[in-house]
Formats: structure tokens, sequence, C-alpha cells
């Protein structure tokens, strides 16, 4: 690892991101002018216990946090409004932003549905906070006022994170070599992206408990605190230096779904991982793979007694509904006698995943689980890949095997999380127009 201070000259900018500014919220309030200026929550289901995904900057500046529950945001703020999240539109949104901010400055890696990473040329460097305005320019011009969004500029993608979040909403910071770690020294560690709560316990056992400390660590001693060589690359990014990643193989295909309280009967909830299996193996077929196991999840309410349920099913590697709703079924079955809660979310993953070309015979080999022949598998491939295509005919709810149920909360398989940005594909339901905003049933009268 080179001693940085050693070489004579700094690391250069090199880096810019920007991040928007609680974007959910921002994109309701751009697809809706009564909306701008109020405090507004989105949420992810229509029921009175919802919690925000995301607050509008009006909101957050009035101390509701995202995370808040309905009740506790109404109770700092009785004349905060509510809608109902509609990912296809903001997915929708996020490829218009991306061609804009392209059309500035090449769009390196898309982090998020709101994060983009760019690399900079020396001459874009040059240009400092100027291209920056650039950028939100071309945006305010493109969209409007509502949607803004917050840049950093810095040696490395880690520093240019920093450096977005650093001056919210709306906000500018370009963190140079020269400066560190002086120009951090208001953040808290826990602030910097990749010091989760686990890490930073772990920082804190090895006595660093600020950014000086942290500073000053020895890339062995990040990597030994990390337990890994993720300590190493956050070192090296937080110094200034690029840490190059490995690009990372798709490990597997899942969904989940938080349940409303009226969705949480048996034959309810065995609807709901029916559908986001189905989704899964759509997705799986499309990317051109098979799975190999099955892995089916309960969790019961949030907090530190958190109950967690999982049984996994394995099979030949597979790409067909019928092999993996077989499977679900014998997951069900356990599920049935084995499950001592009442699930508050279910979650269903297709994995072990190989491509044809990858596969071994020992793979292929292994007779279907009821004994049917090789003959008997090609044939449920091919029904399960026609009603695909029929789906993309038809729309999505063309048809499946056996039942179509509806789930709770809408958008099977289609939520923005865990930096999985859905394909217009993903959504079965029709899409939503960007100004129909789905404002929260049983809102105070008068509340717009
Ligand atoms: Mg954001």
């Amino acid at each position: 690892m080179p001693e940085i201070e050693d070489q004579g000259s700094m690391p250069k900018i090199e880096r810019l991101y920007l991040d928007f500014d609680s974007f959910f919220a921002s994109a309701e309030q751009h697809f809706n002018a009564e909306l701008r200026g109020r405090p507004l929550g989105v949420v992810p289901l229509d029921s009175p216990h919802s919690s925000c995904i995301a607050v509008s900057r009006e909101a957050k500046a009035r101390g509701v946090k995202t995370g808040a529950s309905i009740q506790a945001a109404r109770r700092i703020l009785p004349d905060m409004i509510f809608v109902i999240a509609r990912h296809d539109a903001y997915v929708r949104l996020h490829k218009r932003i991306l061609d804009v901010v392209g059309s500035i400055l090449p769009v390196a890696n898309v982090r998020s549905i709101d994060e983009v990473a760019c690399h900079l040329s020396p001459s874009e460097a040059r240009e400092g906070k100027a291209l920056s305005d650039r950028i939100k320019a071309a945006l305010a011009q493109a969209f409007s006022p509502a949607l803004t969004c917050s840049i950093g500029m810095a040696p490395t993608e880690l520093l240019a994170k920093v450096g977005a979040e650093m001056n919210k909403p709306d906000g500018f910071a370009l963190i140079a070599a020269q400066d560190l770690p002086a120009a951090l020294s208001k953040l808290e560690l826990r602030d910097l992206p990749g010091i989760s709560k686990g890490i930073g316990a772990r920082l804190a056992a090895a006595g660093v408990h600020d950014i000086e400390g942290l500073w000053r660590l020895a890339p062995k001693q990040a990597r030994r605190i990390w337990g890994n060589v993720e300590g190493e690359r956050f070192w090296s990014e937080f110094h200034g230096v690029h840490a190059e990643r490995p690009d990372t193989k798709k490990s597997m295909y899942g969904h989940g779904r938080v349940l409303p309280r009226d969705g949480r009967a048996p034959q309810q909830v065995e609807a709901c991982a029916r559908q986001l299996l189905l989704s899964a193996a759509r997705r799986l077929r499309r990317d051109g793979l098979r799975a190999t196991e099955l892995s089916l999840g309960f969790r019961s309410g949030r907090g530190s007694d958190e109950a967690q349920w999982t049984w996994r099913e394995s099979f030949a590697a597979a790409r067909d509904d019928r092999t993996f709703t077989r499977a679900l079924s014998k997951a069900l079955a356990e599920a049935r006698r084995g499950l001592k809660f009442s699930p508050h979310a279910v979650s269903v993953t297709l994995q072990g995943l190989a491509s044809d070309s990858e596969l071994t015979g020992d793979l292929f080999a292994g007779s279907l689980d009821d004994g049917a022949d090789e003959a008997t598998r090609k044939t449920w491939e091919k029904v399960s890949d026609v009603m695909d295509s029929l789906r993309r005919l038809h729309g999505a709810k063309a048809l499946s095997l056996g039942v179509q149920d509806e789930i709770p909360g809408g958008y099977v398989g289609a939520k923005i999380a865990f930096g999985r940005i859905p394909d217009e594909a993903d959504f079965s339901e029709a899409p939503t127009r960007d100004e129909d905003t789905r404002f929260l049933s049983g809102q105070p009268p008068g509340a717009l």
C-alpha cells in the first residue's frame, strides 16, 4: 500500500458523486406541483400503520425523519400529507435523469435509483463547483425546482459520496486531499458510507472513536478491524486512493415483502410467497440462468426480539415454474409444521445459480423429485418460456400456473430495494401515469 504522504503529489480530484435529495418525496412533488413546499411522506402501503420510506425536505426541516410511522409523523406535523410509493414512476424518472446528467458528464456507475458516480478528466475536475452548477442547471431545466440533488467532488468515490452528504439539500462540497482529514472533522464515524453499526462497534473496541483516529489507522489495522479486505479498500478510498472492486456476480434472485396487518392469514401469506417466487423465476429466465436451491424465509415484527425462520429446498438445476412451485410447496408444508410465530414478512429466493454453459453433468443429473424424466422437464421449461413470452406480449397478468392472487401492497417483485433498480418489465401492474399521485386513504379533510 503506497504511503501517499511520501508520493510528493497529492491525489487529484477524480470523482463526482451525485445524490438526489429525499428522492421519492421530491419525485412526487415534481410530478404534482400542489405538493411542493409541503411536508410530505411517501409510504409503501395504503395502511394507517405504514411508515415513511421517504420524507420531503419540508418535513425533515420540521423534525420528521425517514422511517417515521404515519402516527409518529402526524404527532410532529398534523398537516403532513402521505402518498403511496409508485416505484414504476420513480424508475422512469431515474432513466430520464440519467439522460440529463449524461448530457453534461458521462455516468460511470449507477449506484442506486438516486445516486450516480462519474469519473472526472483533469479539465472537468478544474471546473470544480462550476461543473456541479452546470449539472444542477441542466436538471432544473429538464425537471422542476422540486427535484434537487447534492454533489460531492473528491479524489475517490467514497470521499465524493461523503461530500454529497455534507451539505444537503441542494448541497455541494469539494474535498481535496490536502484538506484531509480536517475537512471531515465535523462528521461522526457512522456518517461515513461503509461504517455500519457493526464496524462502528469494532472500531470503538479498537479505540477508534472519531475521524482523526480513523485517519491514523494503518491499512493492515483497518483490514484486521473489518475482518476482511473491505477494511483495506475503505482505508484506500478514505485516503484518496482508488480501490478497485471486482464486479460482483449475481448470486441470487429474491423478493421479499412486508405483510400488512390484514394480509397475514396463512392463505394470504402462501399466496404472497407464490407470487414472489414466480416473479423471481421470470427474472432468472430472462437472464438465461438456472437455480439449484429455493429458500423461503419468514420474519416476525421488527426489533431485537425479531424471530426468523428459513427453509431451503434443493433440486437439479432448473428454470421452470413447475420445479420451483413444487419446491415452494414443500417449504410451505415445512412452515405449516415448524413455524412458531405469525409472520410479518416473507421472502423467497432462488439461488445456487448457473448458466447452461457452466452446468456440469452432475448438476443436470438427478431425475425430477417425482421421478419424471428429462423429456418431462424439457416440456415444463418450454411451458414456462411460452408463458413468459405471452406475458411480455399481453401484460404480466395475462396468465400464470394456477390461481393468480393479488398480493398485499402491490408491485410484486418490483420494489426499489437493496440497490436493485427494477426494469420496467418487472412491474406486473399497469403503469401509473406520472401525475397520478396516490394519496393515502383517510387523510384529514382539507389536508390538500
Ligand atoms: Mg438520496
